[in-house]
């Protein structure tokens, strides 16, 4: 879509392709055949900048980033407050628009498609998880979680089946018609992590998801985020919790809006 500013990277991420030569043998025949693998890639981004303009100044929150998140990964990304953490995933989530570059989810371009087919590819492809949980108080946790599905069209009853199945997959059926006031810090963000999973979203985007809680209730959290990433969830954590990152299958660290270390 965006043209990009002088001096960005114009190689972008490569498929990851996983090559297996097996060796099949039976009997006296042995065959040997050699199959690829390409392993599905959840999101990815392209030559991302963000610049922010404000009066003569500019602020260059993300700087050429290129990035690929494959099905089933669990990834944090960390650095130092302002190198543009929270900017990459707004932008990665379809919330902010990028100055230059491209997002792909689940195979479709995010930008440079129309509000409405942005709202369906991020309605059924993502899920949100945030450091303030943003419920909405007005509603218990059951019609919270019902949110995206109704979103998406389904009738009021399977929305509400899928939204208890849920909040018992993170241990809080036995609250569903509490309002979040009514809850803990923790059980308010295990709330917004059933609406984060209810629609079975090819991709889970997390900003600080431990920021607002206290030391045992994050690691519950963290215990339900790893829970579903063995269950085959894939998620990207903004964070600056090392606890998070060290369950992670990859941690991408991020200095002054570039990707600087990529540690497996
Ligand atoms: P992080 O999440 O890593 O702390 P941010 O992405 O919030 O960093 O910010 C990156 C940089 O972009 C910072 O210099 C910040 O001040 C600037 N920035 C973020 N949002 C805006 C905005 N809406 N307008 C102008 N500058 C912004
Ligand atoms: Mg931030």
């Amino acid at each position: 879509m965006c043209s990009l500013p002088p001096n960005s990277s114009a190689n972008g991420p490569k498929a990851r392709t996983l090559a297996c030569i097996p060796v099949l043998s039976s009997g006296i025949l042995s065959t040997r055949a050699a199959v690829t693998y390409t392993m599905a890639v959840a999101l990815s981004c392209e030559g991302l900048w963000k610049i922010y303009e404000m009066g003569d100044e500019k602020v260059q929150a993300v700087r050429g980033i290129d990035l690929e998140i494959i099905s089933g990964e669990m990834v944090a990304i960390m650095g130092p407050s302002g190198c543009g953490k929270t900017t990459l995933l707004n932008i990665l989530s379809g919330i902010d628009d990028p100055s230059a570059g491209q997002v792909m989810v689940a195979g479709k371009p995010l930008f440079g498609i129309s509000d409405d087919e942005r709202t369906d590819l991020r309605g059924k492809e993502m899920g949100f998880i945030f450091q303030k949980f943003h419920l909405l108080d007005v509603m218990n946790a059951r019609e919270n979680v019902e949110i995206p599905l109704l979103l998406l069209g389904l009738n009021p009853d399977e929305a509400r089946t899928k939204s208890m199945l849920a909040l018992e997959k993170v241990g809080l059926g036995d609250r569903s018609e509490h309002r979040p006031a009514e809850l803990s810090g923790g059980q308010q963000q295990r709330v917004s992590i059933a609406r984060a999973i209810v629609h079975n979203p090819s991709v889970i985007l997390c900003d600080e998801p431990t920021g607002n809680l206290d030391s045992g209730t994050s690691e519950q959290v963290m215990d339900l985020l790893s829970d579903l990433n063995d269950a085959g969830s894939t998620l990207v954590i903004v964070t600056h919790d090392t606890e998070i990152a060290k369950r992670c299958s990859r941690v991408i660290k991020i200095f002054d809006g570039r990707i600087t270390v990529e540690e497996e």
